[in-house]
């Protein structure tokens, strides 16, 4: 049994905290948000009066938060109040500056310290079956493996500090740009006169085969847990996806690398955003791509 502390109880974290009670670890945690403390301590979270209670004498730290901001200002207060080598791990999406910066405020702490984003969405969280892309030193990855290991089914070290946000956001522009491929594909079938079926029978056994075709098909019939069956509700909201395309191209501009592609999805989940579609699955994006206002 491991101290583990928890701070940010959303949509992700609760069910994430949670699964670590159920590993048998003693976890105290922290939100801003009374719903999500109320939230997780019926999961069996123990709940802390603030961020800096929750982290003192734990032995690891896991942080999941909406952006960078709000990584480097949690782990700046609480930093100060964590045992000196305790493992500080943050598992938001966030910027790759914002994450490297992170690991140095806990490297002049004397902590340990991991980036290790997710893949898998609010399922994932609930069921314990994430990817985790885990970025920092191999010692602090022997730690955390363990600890990550109870809410995930693969967690992957990716490299030094910092690898395991630039592992997401890559996989992620190739899945928000597959995405695009694959819905135009399906709007150019409609106008050729050919079937959803008939297309997805073809590209889904040839070389247009994808996650976005196979998994998340962005018309209703062929895939039946695709979230087109269900009007695009749950799965993977758009608004996160241009999040992380945007991060990406932050990133891209940055280290001087081309990803045209990556721009062009993020203009386009800008404009499917901006049309209120924000919470809509990022699959809904093939409404755009047919010209049509949503309804
Ligand atoms: P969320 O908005 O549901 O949860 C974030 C929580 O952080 C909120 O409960 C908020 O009150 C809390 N918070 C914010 N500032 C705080 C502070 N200073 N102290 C304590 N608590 C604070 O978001 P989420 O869906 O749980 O996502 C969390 C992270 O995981 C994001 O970075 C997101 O991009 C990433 N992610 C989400 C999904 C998904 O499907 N939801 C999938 C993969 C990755």
């Amino acid at each position: 049994m491991t101290t583990i502390a928890f701070i940010g109880l959303g949509n992700m974290g609760g069910p994430m905290a949670g699964n670590l009670v159920k590993a048998g670890h003693e976890v105290r945690a922290f939100d801003l948000s009374q719903a999500s403390r109320d939230a997780a301590a019926e999961l069996g979270v123990g709940i802390a009066g603030t961020a800096v209670d929750a982290v003192r004498n734990a032995a690891v730290v896991v942080t999941m938060l909406p952006a960078g901001k709000h990584v480097l200002s949690v782990w700046g207060d609480i930093l100060p109040y964590a045992r000196p080598g305790a493992l500080i791990i943050d598992s938001s999406t966030i910027d790759v500056e914002s994450a490297r910066k992170a690991h140095a405020l806990a490297g002049e702490r004397g902590c340990l310290s991991l980036d290790a984003p997710v893949s898998g969405g609010v399922g994932g969280a609930k069921g314990a079956t994430l990817t985790f892309m885990v970025g920092g030193s191999d010692k602090a990855f022997e730690q955390g493996d363990p600890v990550l290991s109870a809410m995930g089914r693969r967690v992957v070290h990716c490299g030094p500090a910092g690898n395991g946000q630039a592992a997401k956001i890559c996989n992620n522009m190739i899945l928000g740009v597959s995405m695009i491929g694959v819905s135009e594909a399906f709007v150019l079938a409609e106008k050729l006169g050919l079937s959803h079926q008939a297309l997805f029978d073809v590209a889904s056994t040839s070389s247009g085969q994808c996650w976005s075709l196979t998994t998340y098909c962005p018309v209703p019939g062929p895939v039946a847990t695709s979230p087109a069956n269900n009007d695009y509700r749950a799965g993977f909201a758009s608004a996160l996806m241009l999040k992380d395309l945007k991060l990406s191209q932050e990133a891209a501009q940055a280290a001087g690398a081309s990803t045209p592609m990556g721009a062009v999805a993020a203009q386009l989940y800008g404009l499917h955003n901006a049309w209120g579609e924000g919470e809509a699955d990022f699959s809904a994006i093939i409404k755009l791509l047919r010209g049509r206002a949503p309804a």
